[in-house]
């Protein structure tokens, strides 16, 4: 048991699917089928996805599903390509669902995880989002597209270009690293700055992020994309 839900291969339990674009990092505006897979153990204070695991904001009903039915209703959208987020996706054995995908359906495939438990399944991109309540698992580090950081006080660049070079992130790695602002903390000027000055300063990989698709309200556009949540009241 991990994060509150039984795993099982052969059913995943969904919070939600939609069809909308790609909000965030080197895909942004892209069209995207979205399946966000239910359960986390990370718990971070500010989780804009809490209804996929804390007990407070959890949906009357997680639907489990199999993973040639999540294929075929993705495929019925014809994305350019399928991201599986969560929660934590990779508390699940995502094989089956990438083969469900990609072999059965042709789709390609993007994950956005924590990095913190290794990654099942074959991935066309990945996305790593590492958080401190769990650090990344190397495996992931090395697995890793690009990188997003979530900027959520001040020592949080510096915190994290440290994490992920002693994790094996090489100095001259080429790989994107996104600066988010915490969203609950988008309009603040000391981490807008905080961001810019890391761009400004440490230029390479380094870029400056935002999550469009909430200015967009984009993903609400789709009746069975369930509203986020607010931050975690702990
Ligand atoms: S932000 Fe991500 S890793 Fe953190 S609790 Fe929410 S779903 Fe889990």
């Amino acid at each position: 048991m991990l994060g509150g839900v039984m795993t099982d291969a052969r059913r995943y339990p969904i919070h939600e699917t939609f069809y909308s674009w790609q909000g965030e990092g080197c895909h942004l505006g892209r069209a995207a089928f979205f399946i966000r897979l239910y359960g986390c153990p990370l718990k971070c204070p500010w989780c804009d996805s809490a209804g996929t695991w804390h007990p407070q904001h959890r949906p009357k009903n997680v639907p489990r599903r199999t993973p040639e039915a999540l294929a075929e209703e993705a495929a019925q959208d014809r994305p350019e390509f399928v991201v599986i987020t969560g929660g934590e996706p990779c508390i699940h054995d995502l094989a089956p669902l990438t083969s469900a995908l990609r072999d059965g359906r042709g789709l390609r495939t993007h994950l956005e995880t924590s990095g913190a438990f290794p990654i099942s399944g074959v991935f066309d991109w990945v996305t790593l989002s590492p958080k401190r309540a769990m650090l990344p698992h190397p495996s992931c580090v090395a697995a890793a597209s690009e990188f997003k950081i979530v900027v959520d006080s001040p020592d949080a660049v510096e915190f994290w270009v440290g994490e992920l070079e002693k994790l094996g992130r090489a100095r001259d790695d080429a790989r994107p690293v996104w600066l988010h602002p915490e969203w609950s903390r988008h309009a603040d000027t000391a981490i807008l700055g905080l961001i810019t000055e890391a761009v400004k300063t440490r230029r390479g990989p380094f870029r400056a992020g935002w999550q469009m698709h909430k200015l967009y309200r984009a993903d609400s556009l789709d009746a069975r994309a369930r509203p986020d949540s607010s931050p975690v009241p702990l």
